[in-house]
């Protein structure tokens, strides 16, 4: 069976090939400061576009913290920081929080130097399962020798990928096969959300948001609709021996297009010189 290549970032956990992290250069997208002014705008696709008039994420909340400020991609689309602002609430309400906030994108979106080939187009958020706390590391939620989950599993964890997949904005979510597995043996009658959570290498320590193109975006390029139903009868791939053969070829694949040069629709050439 061959994986279409729709997803986004690299994870650094063991499971992922570390290796393959492109060096990457930077560029006019990296280096600059501050948002392009004028009315909010995707562009483009999720790895290989830009964003107009995205909005800084606050990095003072008591709600979420974001747990590599230096990297400063805590901007996007105003979607992406809504999102964040109110799933963040909705854990606080549930006593569930805080959130540990991943990368958003640069200021003006565009390829990254490292870390994704994706977080272009401003809709791209990642967010760890475990939560925030100073200095914390990033916990697995899957124990890969059993392929069950792991000891720092707790019902935070589906609470928060089902808070985050039934918002209407979020098109998919990238999360580890053995996680989507635990929530599709759960006995519930509500499934259609889980048609979001599409299955990945890695995501066992963060899962990957990534929202709609937004109406007013014409040039937002969306990706193709979901299949029907809740997706859980492809995990028996995800977890055969047949995706472990295919893991090395797609993790290598992605690595390459990290950091790379990808060419950009005409429209972003505007907003960096
Ligand atoms: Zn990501």
């Amino acid at each position: 069976m061959r994986r279409v290549l729709e997803i986004g970032c690299l994870a650094t956990a063991g499971y992922l090939v570390v290796s393959t992290v492109a060096a990457g250069v930077e560029s006019a997208w990296s280096r600059a400061a501050s948002p392009a002014g004028g009315p909010a705008m995707a562009i483009g696709g999720y790895s290989s576009g830009c964003v107009q008039g995205a909005k800084e994420l606050p990095q003072d909340s008591k709600r979420y913290t974001i747990m590599k400020p230096e990297r400063r991609r805590y901007y996007g689309h105003p979607f992406l920081v809504d999102f964040v602002l109110q799933l963040s609430a909705s854990m606080e309400e549930k006593q569930l929080g805080p959130l540990a906030v991943g990368d958003l994108g640069q200021p003006r979106g565009g390829p990254a130097p490292n870390g994704h080939a994706s977080h272009q187009n401003g809709l791209d958020v990642d967010l760890w399962f475990s939560p925030a706390a100073p200095g914390a590391e990033q916990q697995s939620m899957v124990d890969f020798s059993t392929q069950k989950p792991s000891t720092h599993w707790s019902p935070r964890v589906p609470a928060l990928l089902e808070l985050a997949a039934k918002d209407a904005r979020v098109a998919r979510i990238f999360v580890n096969a053995v996680i989507k597995k635990e929530l599709c043996e759960q006995p519930s009658n509500d499934r259609a959300w889980l048609t979001k959570l599409r299955p990945w290498w890695g995501h066992d320590e963060h899962f990957h948001v990534r929202l709609a193109c937004p109406v007013d975006s014409p040039d937002c390029q969306a990706q193709p609709p979901l299949p029907a139903g809740d997706g859980c009868e492809e995990l028996a791939w995800w977890l055969s021996p047949e995706a472990e053969k295919d893991r090395a070829k797609g993790v290598e694949a992605y690595g390459k297009r990290v950091g790379a040069q990808p060419k950009l629709p005409q429209s972003c050439s505007k907003l960096v010189r």
